[in-house]
């Protein structure tokens, strides 16, 4: 043990932070807000707060650090209470949505920038807290901004309190100006020449990512290999394409270790891309952007980048949030890049040309909060007690449209009365960690008596798009496991709630699962956001009702949440969005998409913008329900011009 914490120690001092730790202690003492910059793996999130705490700050109050990713507040909090020796949970510990690893003891706290809004609202002086990190600035999420704001008007009231804003890009100046001309201190990273080559792509970009993997690992000198994909989807078709080449021509090549990483991996797995890996073999790791600044590791010497990544988006034209592969911005291309050269010197193979870096790129990613739905946004500030949003000190503010947007949908969905106060419903919706319509779907549940069933639908829409999985050798086999849970058309939702009640009937066994090509992992976090779920719905007195056989009265509820997002067929498979985008169709992963004829209104969980446009996890339903559901947003002359006689 001795000797491990002292392997430990030495390595902490190896970091290019540690030779300005009397500095930044210094300039902390010294100053309320710091920003502070530097390259990815330079030590700012893990070391940062440790400093602080050997400083003795934790006397005076927690320590608490944010981060845009899930992923990242798990394993930077795991990897610092290894660090100092002691329990994760104990003195340091993570909070994240539905999971929360801390103790009376925890001094450091590490949490996404989400549970910090919840935070405030819960104690809006954060009064026992010494310092707040706002980690990862340049990530601009949502939460991020509304942080920004509400952090700079804390600073003011609380003269004790000490701020950290933490970026891996140069855009320090704009944070600095922001929190009234904070000093910005700059850690130099260690940074070896990246040599960079394109390979405009001729194949599906799959098919490239998975061929340039296999000519480094053949022909390049040793160093892990980093691949930059969209997401969860993606990742997985990689893997099992690579694992499918490794089989062929495994005994000709050296051995080739393969990880997934994306938010949705459950931590073990994720904790798996550290694991030291045998001499002469070579690790590949297949990720999202959580790699490109939010998660540092070792030893990667190729970089092979998409150009891509699934961002949120919210576009005046769909009137919809949706989530939508796009190109990265220049500042993230050169991030994915410098990934290649932090042990020795490096290689980045970028999927596109040279051309398309250099005009199609933006500079830099435009922040969330204008280019993204900002309903939930909303109903937090509301929840905070602000009103004012004009006056709402926003580094960059979103239009006024999406504003004016937000308030239309969440008085629509009831949360807000004519006033714009909060109401009862919005008081509710705002406690639950949720997208507004979830929430919303959730508390109408109980007035349509199958409060279980939509909590199980919930659980189930939250764990993203890993229920079910084809191998490429069994996919009839899938198939037809698949279609008994949709048998009677009853649409995603439904067919949802049978395969977790289905898994619970066997007592939840695994052995079920891989029988029926549902992935194990994912159930078992629907099962965990669920105990979640109930105990919320508890605490907020909602009656825990069930009735399973109504599938109306559960697809009304689900309608109560999801009004916007209904479909109308217009010709054959395509449908019109009611209020909003024409063209677009239902995902061929759905139940629904093989019914004929096709469905002619439908709900949809959330629009996917691919090549396509896609409605992802879709059931039918009937137009005279909306009547009944949002009469504030529809009204009956305008279904009527769609459907008059089905009305
Ligand atoms: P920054 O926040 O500046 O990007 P970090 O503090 O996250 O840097 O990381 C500093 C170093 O700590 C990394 O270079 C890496 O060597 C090590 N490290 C971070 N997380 C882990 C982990 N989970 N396991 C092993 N090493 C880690
Ligand atoms: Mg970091």
């Amino acid at each position: 043990d001795y000797v491990s914490k002292k392997h430990i120690g030495d390595g902490r001092k190896c970091l290019p932070i540690y030779q300005f730790k009397d500095k930044l202690l210094q300039m902390i003492r010294d100053n309320q807000v710091l920003v502070i910059v530097g390259e990815t793996g330079s030590g700012k999130t893990t070391q940062l707060p440790q400093y602080l705490h050997e400083a003795g700050y934790t006397k005076q109050g927690k320590i608490i650090c944010t981060q845009p990713r899930r992923v990242a507040a798990m394993s930077v909090a795991a990897r610092v209470a290894v660090e100092m020796g002691v329990k994760l949970g104990h003195e340091v510990g993570f909070k994240i949505r539905f999971e929360d690893c801390t103790s009376e003891k925890t001094v450091v706290e590490y949490m996404t920038d989400g549970m910090l809004l919840r935070e405030f609202s819960s104690q809006p002086d954060l009064k026992n807290c010494s310092v707040i990190m706002v980690d990862e600035a340049h990530e601009r999420t949502v939460s991020t901004d509304i942080i920004f704001s509400l952090v700079k008007d804390l600073a003011r009231q609380r003269s004790d309190l000490k701020l950290l804003i933490s970026s891996a890009t140069l855009d320090a100046e704009k944070f600095s100006d922001y929190f009234d001309c904070a000093p910005i201190l700059e850690i130099p990273g260690r940074q070896y020449p990246v040599d960079i080559l394109y390979k405009q792509p001729v194949d599906e970009i799959l098919e490239e990512a998975v061929a340039a993997t296999l000519h480094i690992h053949v022909t390049q000198q040793p160093g892990d290999i980093l691949v930059f994909l969209t997401g969860q989807e993606d990742i997985e078709t990689v893997e099992e394409m690579l694992r499918e080449k490794v089989k062929h021509y495994g005994s000709k090549m050296g051995e080739l270790i393969i990880h997934p990483l994306f938010a949705n991996l459950p931590t073990e797995l994720q904790a798996r891309i550290f694991d030291p890996i045998p001499e002469k073999a070579r690790k590949v790791i297949l990720a999202t952007n959580i790699a490109e600044t939010s998660l540092t590791i070792e030893g990667i010497r190729y970089v092979i980048d998409s150009g891509l990544c699934k961002l949120s988006s919210y576009s005046p034209r769909t009137d919809m949030g949706s989530l939508q592969v796009t190109d990265i911005s220049k500042a993230s291309a050169m991030q994915r890049a410098g990934r290649a050269g932090r042990t020795g010197p490096g290689k980045c193979i970028r999927l596109y040309a040279p051309d398309h870096f250099q005009n199609q790129m933006e500079d830099n990613c435009v922040p969330e909060i204008q280019r993204s739905d900002i309903v939930s946004v909303v109903l937090t500030l509301k929840a905070l007690g602000i009103n004012d949003f004009k006056n709402f000190d926003f580094m960059d503010p979103p239009s006024d449209e999406s504003m004016i947007k937000a308030l239309e949908l969440l008085y629509a969905l009831g949360a807000l009365n004519s006033k714009g106060d909060l109401t009862r419903i919005g008081k509710l919706m705002a406690e639950f960690p949720l997208d507004p319509k979830l929430s919303r779907m959730l508390i109408a549940a109980e007035k349509y008596g199958c409060a279980e069933e939509v909590m199980t639908i919930a659980a189930m829409l939250s764990v993203d798009n890993a229920i079910f999985y084809s191998p490429k050798n069994l996919q009839a086999m899938a198939e037809n496991a698949k279609k008994r849970f949709e048998d009677g058309d009853v649409g995603d939702h439904i067919a949802l709630l049978r395969v977790y009640n289905s898994w619970k009937e066997t007592d939840f066994s695994s052995g079920w699962c891989r029988e029926n090509f549902i992935q194990a992992r994912s159930m078992k976090r629907a099962r965990d956001v669920r105990d979640q779920l109930m105990n919320l719905m508890e605490k907020a007195g909602i009656e825990l009702n069930s009735n399973p056989n109504d599938l109306d009265a559960i697809k009304k509820a689900i309608m109560s949440g999801f009004f916007p997002h209904i479909g109308i067929l217009q010709g054959s498979g395509s449908y019109r969005i009611l209020k909003g985008l024409q063209n677009v169709q239902i995902h061929p992963k759905s139940g629904m998409a093989r019914v004929q004829p096709n469905p002619r209104w439908v709900v949809f969980h959330e629009l996917v913008l691919t090549r396509k446009e896609y409605m992802r996890h879709v059931s039918e339903v009937k137009p005279k329900w909306l009547l009944e559901i949002a009469p504030h947003y529809y009204e009956r002359k305008e279904l009527e011009k769609f459907f008059p006689r089905q009305l």
